[in-house]
């Protein structure tokens, strides 16, 4: 019989690769019913009812007749053939991590490490702590990677990062260490140059603050004789312009009082012009009364010429009564009468 090797992948769900010695298989199917093919030609059904033990499995030869048929009444457990892997379930695989996710954490952890690395000439805590979690993040990624199942998690550019840490926090080292020692009294010199140079650009700026104030204060002074010189100029302003306005104000009333005065003569002028045209008015009328009475008079003594009255030939009166002239009267109109005088009767 010799060893055995066998190992199951599962690729999805309900859905397994089997790899053994002498075959490699795939099996699909859910709990209690599994159906398996295997590169040695041989497919293998099988039917059960989980938890009770009972199962009905039949193996035939791909393209030939059944091989084996196989009653398992009494067994208490089921037990798969060489080629059928168990059917329990694995543990669930967390999810994949996504391509963009990796691609990112590369980038970060490269640029982080690069960054560090070049930090560690300068300060060794610093590129290293930088370094080790550029490392990290690069590691986690590689762990991300494997449980996708692409590739084992390999660690080998560690060892490059870490060579080049050391060579570059030794030469960072090494380069400002003997400058440190030679220019230790320099330093004391250079600090009192810097000191005494401090006071004397202190003391320059100072004299630069004074002029500027005494600057200031002149151009202030400067400023308030321009202001009061503009506020005197606006007040001579302002009192020409109101005796400009009283001025105009004057004249305007006298214009007024001027206007008043013709308005006044006007209106004098037109009550005359009007008492005038009413007495004329007033003429006319009377004289057109008087005419229309001479009309009246000469028309009533039109009128009376006309009158018809009586007369006698020998009577030296005229009647307007017929029966009072007598028997002898004769109509006639008052034309007609003649030197006759009216009778005192009836006329
Ligand atoms: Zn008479």
């Amino acid at each position: 019989m010799g060893f055995r090797f066998r190992k199951s992948f599962k690729i999805a769900p309900g859905v397994r690769v089997n790899v053994g010695k002498k075959s490699i298989g795939i099996s699909a199917g859910v709990k209690g019913a599994r159906v398996s093919v295997n590169s040695s030609g041989r497919k293998t059904t099988t039917v059960g009812i989980p938890g009770t033990g009972l199962s009905y499995q039949k193996t035939e030869k791909i393209g030939g007749h059944a091989a084996t048929d196989k009653h398992d009444q009494t067994a208490p457990e089921y037990t798969p053939t060489v080629d059928l892997p168990p059917i329990d379930p694995q543990p669930p695989r967390p999810p994949r991590t996504p391509k963009g996710t990796l691609t990112l954490l590369k980038v970060l952890a490269v640029l982080l490490i690069a960054m560090s690395l070049t930090l560690t000439l300068a300060s060794v805590v610093g590129g290293f702590i930088g370094t080790a979690l550029g490392c990290f993040i690069l590691y986690y990624r590689r762990t991300r990677i494997a449980w996708n199942g692409d590739k084992p998690p390999r660690c080998r550019w560690m060892v490059v990062v870490a060579v080049l840490f050391v060579l570059l926090a030794v030469g960072g080292k090494a380069s400002p260490d003997p400058a440190a020692d030679a220019t230790a009294e320099q330093t004391v010199q250079a600090e009192q140059a810097a000191a005494e140079q401090a006071a004397k650009e202190q003391a320059e700026k100072e004299a630069a603050e004074k002029a500027a104030a005494e600057q200031a204060a002149k151009e202030q002074a400067e400023k308030e004789a321009a202001e009061k010189a503009a506020a005197e100029q606006a007040a001579k302003e302002q009192a020409a312009k109101e005796q400009a306005e009283k001025e105009a104000a004057e004249k305007a009333a006298k214009e007024q009082a001027e206007k008043e005065a013709a308005e006044k003569a006007a209106a004098e002028q037109a009550a005359k012009e009007q008492a005038e045209k009413e007495a004329a008015e007033k003429a006319a009328a009377e004289q057109a009364a008087a005419a229309a009475a001479a009309q009246a008079a000469q028309e009533q003594a039109a009128a009376q010429q006309s009158e018809t009255v009586y007369i006698t030939p020998s009577g030296k009166r005229w009647h307007r009564s017929a029966s009072c002239a007598g028997k002898n009267a004769r109509e006639v109109t008052m034309d007609q009468v003649g030197n006759r005088t009216p009778c005192k009767k009836c006329a």
